[in-house]
């Protein structure tokens, strides 16, 4: 039996029209000018005090609760994904190429409803709440944008949570990792030199080629060989360019990749390690190698307090029963540099099809999910911002 509040409940209608109206006009990372524009705007009806333009396209609200008391943090993100939306729901994308792929419409609407469900208690709260809506998740560190435009030095909050909706689990769960929840990203970039020439006359190059392909194969064994085999971790190459014909060995080759763990010790020593197999590897057949690391993000690593809290509120909505508590996802989201500034509870909100079919995933051009989800995410954010100011 899933209990939602009657607050939550007259909210409905309205919740299930504005993720509907989002999802027919998704705007792409730091293009969010739309969207923003209603957050602020309902933000600013309800009585919360709105910044806009916080990293580039961000808005924020916040709202003093009649006693003073600590403040929580309740971040959405707002962006959507270059995917062609392929599915026939009326409310599909009406803006060619750009889709709401990963439910972000869905955390924008569920947001508002719980600010709109916190203001009118807020009279009644110890404590202030702070709504972040930040641009960019989607690989262009919006949260980092809007750290730079100082998000957390015009408040300072004590806790933080979010809620993903996904469609691994059916619609009428919550699920909420311990520790780590998603992981760590780096975009890797290695360039292999050596020394070009004709196919035919192999020994008078020296083949960048060859030592690629023997960094690609030792590259697995970092993860396989030096990595303890409960802690994980995952090094994908997964773009390659070299040669511009059959006949010509190439001056280079580049590969592109992802490196993936959740813990910053794991992810210190494989680094070193690779550059050391790669570099090693094209000394021994005379090639050099070039390592490159882009830093995309660090692991959502949830409080273990508040998320003891956030779990209890969410055991209040669905049945303890109904609260997983699944191993971390080896995605990655911005969010983890809020978690690193406040601690956070990262939550996960079931959504599968209501017909026991299995979900299409997220960023798949036919994602799609169950709306009735959607309310039970509301009261969450609603719940666990409640418990946590009184904490
Ligand atoms: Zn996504
Ligand atoms: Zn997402």
């Amino acid at each position: 039996m899933i209990k939602i509040s009657a607050e939550v409940k007259a909210l409905v209608p309205n919740l299930i029209a504005l993720r509907r109206d989002l999802h027919r006009h998704p705007e792409l990372g730091f293009q969010e000018v739309r969207t923003a524009g209603i957050v602020a705007e309902r933000l600013g009806a309800l009585g919360y005090t709105v910044r806009t333009g916080i990293g580039k396209t961000g808005v924020t609200g916040f709202l003093a609760g009649g006693k003073p008391g600590k403040t929580i943090l309740i971040r959405a993100d707002m962006d959507a994904l270059p995917i062609q939306e392929e599915t026939d729901v009326p409310w599909r994308s009406e803006n060619p190429g750009v889709m709401h792929a990963c439910g972000h419409d869905t955390h924008v609407a569920m947001a508002l409803a719980a600010a709109e469900v916190l203001a009118k208690a807020a009279p009644s709260l110890s404590g202030n709440l702070y709504f972040v809506f930040q641009p960019a998740e989607e690989g262009a560190s919006g949260a980092e944008a809007m750290l730079r435009d100082g998000v957390l030095e015009a408040v300072k909050p004590d806790a933080a949570i979010a809620i993903h909706t996904l469609t691994c689990w059916p619609a009428g769960t919550l699920a909420i990792c311990d520790g780590a929840a998603m992981a760590s990203a780096d975009k890797l970039e290695i360039t292999v030199t050596g020394t070009g020439g004709h196919g035919a006359s192999p020994e008078l190059a020296v083949d960048p080629v060859v030592a690629a392909a023997q960094i690609i194969t030792a590259l697995q064994t970092l993860v396989s060989r030096e990595t303890p085999p409960l802690e994980a971790a995952i090094l994908s190459i997964t773009m390659l360019r070299a040669g511009t014909a059959f006949n010509i060995i190439p001056d280079t080759v580049e590969m592109t990749g992802t490196f993936r763990c959740f813990d910053p010790k794991v992810r210190e020593r494989l680094m070193a390690s690779l550059a050391r197999t790669a570099e090693g590897i094209a000394a021994a057949l005379r090639c050099t190698a070039r390592v490159t690391d882009e830093f995309l993000t660090p692991a959502v690593l949830n409080d273990p307090a508040v998320t003891a809290i956030a779990r209890e509120a969410a055991a209040g909505i669905v049945g303890a029963d109904k609260v997983l508590a699944p191993p971390p996802l080896t995605g990655s989201e911005d969010a983890s540099v809020f978690w690193e500034k406040v601690p956070g509870c990262y939550a996960f909100l079931g959504a599968a099809p209501a017909d026991g079919s299995p979900g299409v995933s997220i960023h798949n051009a036919r994602f799609d999910l169950d709306e009735s989800a959607l309310p039970i995410g509301v009261e969450f954010l609603v719940r666990a911002a409640r418990r946590l100011l009184a904490s």
